[in-house]
């Protein structure tokens, strides 16, 4: 089992960003309304993840590292209907195999926290306020052949923070600050309610920067409800239009479901939008929310989740270059 997680990890586990993304997923689906994340070394030496949210009972955080121990899939059909950033159950156990993991954890109703040492096994209580935190030392630590693949700390810093912004920019009801070396490298505060259009723009303006909310326009389409073989598929957000000085092929931001997704259905649909806008080597800025049934898409591609695969591919890139189109064509607001 030890092996099958190790290979689950090389899937699943490619640099320090890996980890920082699926605990980062893990707090989201626990409710958090503040994250904080500590590295050191670029997060090889360290990544803990602490979170303010419902906390894992006593009994439960020894199945956390088990593979396949999810709370979160009861049955085959919620396979179908995946509402949570994790389902696999698989993410903890394979961290463990190749690091040295710990989990503190206060369930909301329990009068005490308790530690986990992933390498003993052993359970202690201590004192913390109702959430969890999951430290990871020492990443690769057994494994020095893929330890040598990483690069310097500097860069797998700036994976990490990138993994952090690609959550923020989905949730901006939640707060989240990383550090890095006991210096605080970003802070994005909670700016309200999940749906809220400020609350949106506030986050969009910290983390992308104001001048994107400045030259950039609100994305807001849903395609017509017609008949049952096409769902309703909505694509909002806003979509600007960079200077060439600004331009930069990472600034596209696209979620599913509230999921970070890199998709090129979508890629090459927002693109064609831009065609007529853009010349030259320009390269789009946009963040994009796509909902739509979510039986209609197959989040269970990869086990990264960063893929998926749409049953309607057509009507996703007809929707999304027609809200693209849409926004770019009208006034800027
Ligand atoms: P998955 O997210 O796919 O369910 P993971 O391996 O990432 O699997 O996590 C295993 C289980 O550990 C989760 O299903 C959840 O019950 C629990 N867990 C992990 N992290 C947290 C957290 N930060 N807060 C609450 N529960 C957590
Ligand atoms: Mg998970």
């Amino acid at each position: 089992d030890e092996l099958i997680s190790q290979i689950a990890a090389g899937e699943v586990v490619e640099r320090p960003a890996s980890v920082v993304r699926e605990l980062v997923d893990n707090a989201l689906d626990a409710g958090a309304s503040q994250i904080t994340v500590r590295l050191l070394a670029g997060g090889v030496r360290l990544i803990s993840v602490e979170d303010d949210g419902s906390g894992i009972l006593p009994d439960e955080l020894p199945i956390a590292l088990k593979r396949h121990a999810t709370s979160k899939i009861g049955s085959l059909a919620d396979l179908e209907s995946v509402g949570t950033m994790g389902f696999r159950g698989e993410a903890l156990a394979a961290i463990n195999s190749i690091a040295d993991c710990a989990i503190l954890s206060r369930a909301s109703g329990q009068n005490h926290a308790y530690l986990l040492e992933g390498q003993t096994g052993e359970l202690k209580p201590v004192a913390r306020a109702v959430g969890t935190t999951v430290e990871v030392k020492e990443l690769f630590f057994s494994t020095p052949a893929r330890r040598k693949f990483l690069k310097t700390d500097a860069t797998e810093l700036a994976h990490c923070v990138e993994a952090v912004r690609r959550h923020a920019l989905a949730r901006p009801d939640v707060g989240f600050a990383i550090w890095h070396e006991g210096k605080l490298v970003e802070q994005w505060r909670r700016c309200g309610a999940p749906d809220s259009l400020p609350a949106l723009e506030q986050r969009l303006a910290d983390v992308l920067g104001s001048d994107f909310v400045e030259q950039s326009v609100w994305v807001d389409y849903a395609s017509s409800a017609q008949a049952d073989y096409a769902p309703r598929i909505k694509v909002w957000g806003r979509a600007g239009v960079p200077d060439a000085a600004r331009s930069r092929a990472d600034q596209q931001f696209c979620y599913v479901n509230g999921r970070f997704v890199r998709d090129k259905v979508v890629t090459h649909a927002a693109r064609s939008a831009y065609e007529d806008v853009l010349h030259g080597h320009r390269q789009p800025v946009y963040a994009l929310y796509i909902t739509m049934d979510p039986t209609r898409v197959d989040v269970n591609v990869h086990p990264t989740k960063i893929e998926v695969r749409f049953r309607d591919s057509r009507d996703v890139h007809q929707a999304v270059r027609r809200a693209v189109d849409s926004a770019l064509a009208a006034p800027r607001a």
